[in-house]
Parts: structure tokens; sequence; C-alpha cells
């Protein structure tokens, strides 16, 4: 399978975690859409879309949310805790609706994606808020394509971002 074109939209608040969306075309014929770049600990990861986790009302089977508190159907009183290890993190709160099931495939697309993010920051002319301009000059001329390299991105497509 090959990465044929992606497509980045940078955030317009760079305050926060979220730093851009994309689009992934694979072998010309296949997107996926909503595709996040995030701002984590430890540098750039990319998160894969993901849909909310729901349940059904007890009362009505509608569907809702796990963190809803009333059913979004017949506004019954749903019970707090409706999942047994509903983490601090919320990762069990969202599930990816689609991801690469290896890790040789996980890099590809993160180093596809980042590579199209830095690009596309560089070409907007947005930089890194932690290097000076004087870093930006000097490092220009070898960044192409290797600035995600140096710090490489630890946290796995796995986790679920809103
Ligand atoms: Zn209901």
């Amino acid at each position: 399978m090959e990465i044929t074109e992606v497509k980045v939209r940078l955030a317009d608040d760079n305050t926060e975690r979220l730093r851009g969306f994309c689009t992934v075309t694979l072998d010309r014929e296949f997107v996926v859409r909503d595709i996040k770049i995030i701002e984590g600990a430890n540098g750039l990861f990319v998160a894969m879309p993901s849909r909310k986790v729901t349940d059904h009302c007890p009362k009505c089977h509608g569907k809702n949310h796990l963190r809803a508190r009333y059913c979004n159907d017949c506004g019954a009183p749903l019970p707090g805790q409706r999942t047994p290890d509903l983490s601090e993190t919320g990762s069990k709160l969202h599930v990816d609706v689609a991801h690469p099931i290896n890790s040789e495939c996980r890099s590809r697309f993160q180093k596809a994606i980042l590579e199209a993010f830095e690009a596309e920051r560089r070409r907007v002319g947005q930089v890194g808020e932690a290097s000076s301009p004087q870093e930006n000059v000097r490092r220009a001329p070898e960044s192409e394509g290797s600035i995600q390299e140096e710090h490489p991105p630890q946290k796995s497509f796995g986790e679920g971002i809103v």
C-alpha cells in the first residue's frame, strides 16, 4: 500500500495541542479523512480518525456517549460509571475508525503525515515557538523532510483525541 497524497490543514489556534488535520490518499483510490496531528509531551504524533464510544439507554435503547448523564432521546437519567475501566485519560471513550494494524505501517503513516505537516508549516511561514528566528534560518537548508526525525514521536495511533 502506497500513501499517494497527504493534504494538511493547520489548526487555527496554535496554543492548543491539536496542531492540524490531514487527509491521506492510499494507492490513488482510497481516502482517509480526519486524521489529527497532535502536539504531545514527546513531540508531534498522529491520531487516526476516531469516534466516541456509545452505549444504549436502558429505557428506550437510544445511543448515548458514555459520559452522557441523561439520555439524548428520552431524557432518562443514565448510570454514572458505565464502563469498568474508565481511565482518567479518557482513552476508553474513543475508538479508532480506521488505523494501521502493524508498527511498520504506522510509522510510514506518521512519517508521511508529519513530513507534509512540517512542509505546510514552512510554506505558510509558521515556525515552532520553541526556536528563535536565527535558528530557523540556520536550519532551513537541511530541514527538508528531516525535522521530525530529531524528535521521534513516541505515542501511538491508539489514543483517541477529540
Ligand atoms: Zn432513553
